[in-house]
């Protein structure tokens, strides 16, 4: 038997970039001897074998047809007589389909190392049809090195364009799908991302809601905030928020409608899910913030439920900055926003508890007292509403 290292670790010291983590795979060989070389299988009926000490991806050499719509509907060959190049030619993307020998000799077929050097994203074969996730992950890796000079070859969006007007995107699993959106939200170009979806037609298959914001000039406003959020290095969540919180911005209530459902359909985590609804809903109150009563401050504050999730309604703050346009003073807002947080949490219950509040009164006199709080504090920040 013979191993080979392939994918994105070849790719990526080709490039000069770290690489992370190794895939290997393996020709020649057959699942019961993996395991008596003590390999530990990755899934029951999945060629893939974890390294008894390294914990590494070995891959039987495989090939792969496609039966049927999506992903269920896929069938792979794996047996000792699979070659290495017939394994390279299920592979997405000529710059992956590069193996690597124990010598650290190259096996290149399909002119991987060409396209490195030519800054290309281009498909190995046909074959690339058969897997529609595949169209999410030439985008994502479009995303992460578009600033390496990467463009995607004229065939290869032809033939993403083919496959997301064929309908076979609806077939992927929405557990695919998230798992290449949140990695190509957190690349360096994420606005890259949704661009190159939207060229391709993909956009309007998994996200209808957002490609139309393109009729307008919000669409290119959107990919600036992405491209904000990847400078300031935001967080997942940030950066899902501030793809959808333009949703909201005519009719909020239909914003807030498509919002719950994007997150449903595609069954993005929890706290992706909330912090896109809490932003749709209230970044134009937090942008006027100094202009709010102290009891919508109030209400504000709470539906965040900044005395338990802090980190949340900091996250809010980040996304206001991001979507806000020059027009406004949004640092000043947000600036208010926080210190009337801190305000609004330095009220403590255990004073109310000793003069013998509970239950329900103590819950009354509690927002009594940080009413007067966020009352102090707006009539302390008027005279220098930018402090
Ligand atoms: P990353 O740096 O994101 O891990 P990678 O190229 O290593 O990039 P993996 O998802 O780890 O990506 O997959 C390893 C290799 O397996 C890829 O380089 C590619 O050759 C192949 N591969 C993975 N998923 C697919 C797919 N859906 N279709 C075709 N080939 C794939
Ligand atoms: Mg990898």
């Amino acid at each position: 038997m013979n191993v080979y290292k392939v994918g994105g670790a070849v790719r990526d010291r080709l490039l000069g970039r770290p690489v992370t983590e190794v895939d290997w795979v393996v020709v020649g060989s057959t699942a019961e001897q993996m395991l008596a070389l003590g390999f530990r299988p990755v899934g029951a009926d999945f060629p893939v074998f974890l390294h008894p000490r390294t914990g590494e991806e070995y891959a039987l050499a495989r090939t792969e047809r496609k039966s049927g719509r999506g992903y269920g509907g896929f069938v792979f060959h794996a047996s000792p007589d699979v070659t290495l190049e017939e394994d390279l030619t299920r592979r997405d993307l000529t710059i992956n389909a590069i193996a690597e020998d124990a010598e650290g000799r190259l096996i290149d077929p399909h002119g991987g190392q060409d396209d490195l050097r030519g800054r290309w994203l281009r498909h190995v074969s046909p074959a690339f049809a058969e897997d529609p996730l595949r169209v999410l992950r030439v985008a994502r890796f479009a995303a992460r090195y578009a600033p390496l000079g990467f463009r995607i070859a004229d065939e290869t969006l032809a033939l993403m364009r083919r496959i997301a007007d064929s309908g076979e995107l609806e077939a992927l699993t929405p557990e695919r799908t998230w798992k290449e959106v949140s990695r190509a939200l957190l690349e360096p170009r994420p606005d890259v991302f949704i661009e190159t979806l939207r060229r391709c037609g993909a956009l309007a298959a998994w996200l209808p809601e957002v490609d139309t914001l393109f009729d307008t000039a919000r669409g290119e406003r959107l990919l600036a905030v992405l491209r904000r959020c990847a400078e300031g290095e935001q967080p997942l969540t940030v950066r899902w928020a501030c793809l959808l919180q333009a949703l909201g911005e005519d009719d909020p209530v239909e914003g807030l409608r498509q919002v719950q459902a994007i997150n449903l359909r595609g069954k993005v985590p929890r706290d992706c899910q909330e912090l896109a609804l809490l932003t749709v809903e209230f970044h134009s109150a937090g942008r006027r913030a100094q202009a709010l009563e102290p009891t919508a401050l109030l209400d504000l504050l709470q539906r965040f439920d900044i005395y338990r999730r802090p980190q949340r309604f900091a996250e809010f703050l980040a996304a206001c900055a991001l979507i806000a346009d020059e027009t406004q003073d949004v640092p000043a807002a947000i600036a208010y926003l926080r210190s009337a947080a801190d305000a609004a949490r330095a009220v403590q219950a255990q004073p109310l508890v000793a003069r013998g509040f509970t239950g329900a009164a103590l819950g009354e006199a509690l927002r009594e007292a940080r009413l007067a709080a966020l009352t102090r504090h707006r009539d302390e920040a008027a005279p220098r509403p930018s402090a």
